[in-house]
């Protein structure tokens, strides 16, 4: 390992990797990845869930028998939008405490952050407990990468604890919400359009359904820190020809739920509430994120971010979710914190930056967080 790697060094190089998802094609932002780890010292294992598209999983153990710390990250980004960027998205360009490029938040910023804190420890000769860098492809476009490598079973050994570096501004939250994406369809008759009568329109039916959950709630509880679910109608199609009566109608349903309701509780609960009419097919699902704010480990990360944030954080969750809705029943639901130096509100967006003094200060909590898991200093009686 160069002893002068830096995070924000590191962060412009996985820039100049062309990562868009589609097409992905992380192979060659992970091979630079993997290499920095091995020479490091790591135990790295490149693995593909498709041709070129790479995750990585890396191991350094420890001398006793503790799991290691699991630091995770996902290398794809989204694509570039349709408006044009006022800096070279792939550049790394700096303007004051700014980092510019599409990724520099989301999340590679919290990708470089997390390996260079790993490199450090991975120097340190009395380590009692070995860390585990989890750096995945696919992940915008559902988490593909980080499911085959569940897949695989053994390829991610164990974890006792779970680090996300997806972006918080350096706050440290204790999970996020779950996701459950429906498709909803209505049915009907086609006929002549000039015979409406004659027909029975199926977009009659869903604009009516769209009138329901406009106004829909869930029964769920509010959870402490992840609030009440929600859902969105965010796609509406239906029709074949403007002089036909349409015979088909589909929605598609963004839901995020609490983990207080069982997504199976929630979609029965929404079939009850829209009837027979509607037929509900799940697309995509994956429970969320809570971690117990008392849990010793979290109260030590919230110990380590209280300098940098001033005062000891609130118990806080995220309404995104991340590759940690499948990392972490995988790790028999290790405690799981998402912390990353990107900016929430710059995720996906055109002209996206990313702090730099984040990525400085990310790097430096990453090193201690790890250090106290890696390091245990003997119990205080
Ligand atoms: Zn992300």
């Amino acid at each position: 390992m160069s002893q002068d790697l830096d995070a924000f060094s590191l962060t412009r190089e996985l820039l100049a990797f062309n990562t868009i998802n589609p097409p992905g094609q992380e192979r060659e932002c992970a091979q630079h990845l993997g290499k920095l780890l091995e020479d490091g010292g790591f135990a790295t294992h490149l693995v593909d869930f498709a041709d070129g598209r790479t995750s990585i999983v890396a191991t350094i153990e420890g001398a006793d028998d503790i799991p290691p710390i699991c630091f995770t990250g996902h290398i794809d980004t989204v694509p570039l939008g349709l408006v044009d960027w006022k800096t070279d998205p792939f550049n790394g360009e700096r303007d004051g405490n700014k980092l510019y490029g599409r990724g520099s938040t989301d999340m590679k910023g919290g990708v470089a952050a997390m390996v260079v804190a790993a490199l450090r420890m991975a120097q340190e000769t009395h380590r009692k407990a070995g860390i585990t860098l989890v750096i995945t492809a696919g992940e915008e476009t559902g988490c593909l990468g980080a499911a085959h490598l569940v897949k695989l079973g053994n390829r991610l050994g164990k974890a006792g604890a779970i680090v996300v570096g997806e972006p918080t501004s350096n706050y440290p939250f204790l999970g996020h919400k779950g996701v459950l994406w429906l498709k909803a369809k209505t049915h009907g008759m086609t006929a002549h359009g000039s015979l409406p009568h004659e027909g029975v329109n199926a977009i009659y039916k869903a604009a009516k359904v769209v009138g329901k959950l406009e106004h829909f709630k869930f029964s769920a509880p509010t959870h402490a820190y992840l609030g009440k679910p929600t859902l969105n109608v965010g796609t509406i199609q239906g029709g074949m020809n403007i002089n036909s009566v349409p015979d088909k109608a589909e929605m598609e349903l963004d839901i995020r739920s609490n983990s207080v309701q069982s997504h199976q509780a929630m979609l029965e609960e929404l079939a009850d509430f829209l009837g027979k009419e509607v037929e509900l097919e799940r697309i995509f699902d994956v429970e969320g994120i809570s971690s117990d704010p008392q849990n010793a480990w979290v109260q030590q990360v919230f110990e380590v971010m209280t300098p940098y944030l001033g005062n000891p954080p609130e118990a806080r969750g995220a309404t995104y979710f991340t590759d940690a809705s499948l990392l972490t029943p995988a790790y028999d639901h290790a405690p799981t914190i998402i912390l990353g130096p990107g900016e929430m509100t710059m995720a996906h967006k055109t002209d996206e930056y990313c702090y730099i003094s984040n990525i400085g200060a990310i790097t430096e909590a990453y090193t201690e967080i790890a250090n106290r898991w890696c390091k245990p200093q003997p119990q205080r009686t």
